[in-house]
């Protein structure tokens, strides 16, 4: 089938809408997703097809980090999943053209330390592998885990795609409803902002800004870091440097547009080990010693005060 992606974009009824509607459910059930047992099974392939296409294109129209991963990451599970009960020699088709040879049962050290790059599982770590002359030996099991993260590495490395703005027009409404979805989420996760609940340490640089003592970019970086992903938007981010007596517009909304994503990289903040060796894990409480990272701590806290508040309303 000839797929008329272009009039579908531009379509703005019938199968045109149902495509792009699609398409942004696909992205925002990437925002939460959990257990792919529960997904549907597909209805129609070429409406898969063309939603997954318009996703990408939608992601691409945000141009969001952290959107564009997990969508990389939700279809990368979503396709594991389905794989899971294909035939075998499906599966090494799939397998091969995305670059891994599942019969080979090694690989070669520099693919392999590539691939393994962003997996978290210590049984991975090129230490913990049996390596002989430049080779690293790979279980049969492994294999689809493995393909599962050259899948979503590959779907990540072609974003954001270059969207035409015509296209992009057309789009708008839908990453727009994307964008409230992904707002809502973090709002779900930490809730309304509460100044109550920083950490010692992202209070300690607030603190510094205001009182004018020139910070090192590590502390602006974390703290901006810190301060977008519990939900701040980028001009309230400004106001907290707006303190500082050498506050610079400009300077100040580049950074921080950059750090919150604008670049195409958004940043999350560094855990307290990190914050530890650059100095800026400051006025440590009781709280610090149950957390290894300064989102824990503020998520711990505000659950804390939130609870103090409705037991001191009840008596
Ligand atoms: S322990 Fe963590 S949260 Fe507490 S002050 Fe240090 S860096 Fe911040």
């Amino acid at each position: 089938m000839e797929i008329p992606l272009d009039s579908l974009i531009r379509s703005e009824s019938g199968v045109g809408v149902r495509i792009k509607e699609n398409a942004a459910q696909r992205i925002k059930d990437s925002l939460g997703y959990t257990d792919f047992t529960l997904q549907p099974e597909f209805e129609s392939i070429d409406d898969e097809i063309l939603s997954y296409a318009v996703a990408r294109m939608i992601v691409s129209c945000l141009n969001d980090r952290m959107i564009m991963d997990r969508l990389a990451r939700y279809e990368a599970e979503r396709a594991y999943h389905f794989l899971q009960t294909e035939e075998p020699a499906k599966k090494r088709y799939v397998a091969q053209s995305f670059g891994l040879d599942s019969d080979a049962g090694e690989m070669r050290v520099i693919d392999y330390v590539g691939l393994v790059a962003t997996m978290k599982d210590a049984k991975w770590r090129l230490v913990n592998r049996d390596v002989r002359h430049g080779m690293v030996r790979i279980l049969a099991g492994e294999y689809d885990e493995l393909l599962r993260e050259r899948i979503r590495v590959v779907i990540r490395s072609q974003l954001p795609l270059d969207i035409p703005g015509s296209i992009a027009m057309r789009l708008r409404p839908y990453a727009d409803s994307v964008s409230v979805a992904y707002q809502e989420k973090i709002l779900e996760q930490y809730g309304e902002v509460d100044e109550g609940s920083y950490p010692p340490c992202m209070e300690a640089i607030i603190r510094a800004v205001s009182e004018g003592t020139n910070i090192p970019h590590t502390a602006r970086f974390s703290l901006t870091a810190f301060l977008h992903t519990i939900g701040l938007q980028e001009p309230q981010i400004v106001e907290v440097f707006a303190r500082a007596p050498d506050f610079d517009i400009s300077r100040t909304m580049y950074q921080v547009e950059h750090i919150s994503g604008r670049g195409g990289t958004e940043y999350t903040p560094p855990g307290c080990q990190t914050l530890k060796t650059y100095g800026l894990c400051v006025n440590r409480d009781a709280t610090c010693k149950d957390v290894s990272h300064p989102l824990s701590y503020y998520k711990r806290k505000k659950k804390g005060r939130k609870k103090e508040t409705t037991e001191s309303a009840a008596q």
